[in-house]
């Protein structure tokens, strides 16, 4: 499998490290009745079938961290962004 790095260009999927679902949001709250957020937050995770945004890290490139839009099925990759440029994309209205 072959992920276009924004930027090194087309590199090999070895050279990256995946760290899990990028769609999952942070809770804003520290207060205790949040507590089952948290474990959620922390604990839980979908195993989807189809497209599912990935965080990647460049580990054996540029180092940087990106999420990868992938099918869990078939691999196809259809868009790699910088972890910055999704996070604003998420936040702007
Ligand atoms: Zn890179």
């Amino acid at each position: 499998m072959l992920i276009k790095c924004p930027h090194c260009g087309t590199r090999p999927v070895e050279e990256f490290t995946f760290n899990g679902d990028a769609s999952i949001r942070r809770p804003t709250s520290n207060d205790p009745k949040s507590m089952d957020q948290w474990f959620d937050y922390v604990y839980l995770r979908e195993n989807p079938k189809g497209r599912f945004d990935e965080y990647a890290h460049h580990s054996s490139g540029c180092r940087a961290w990106l999420v990868v839009t992938r099918d869990t099925q078939t691999h196809e990759i259809f868009n790699v962004v910088t972890a910055r440029d999704y996070a604003k994309k998420r936040v702007a209205p």
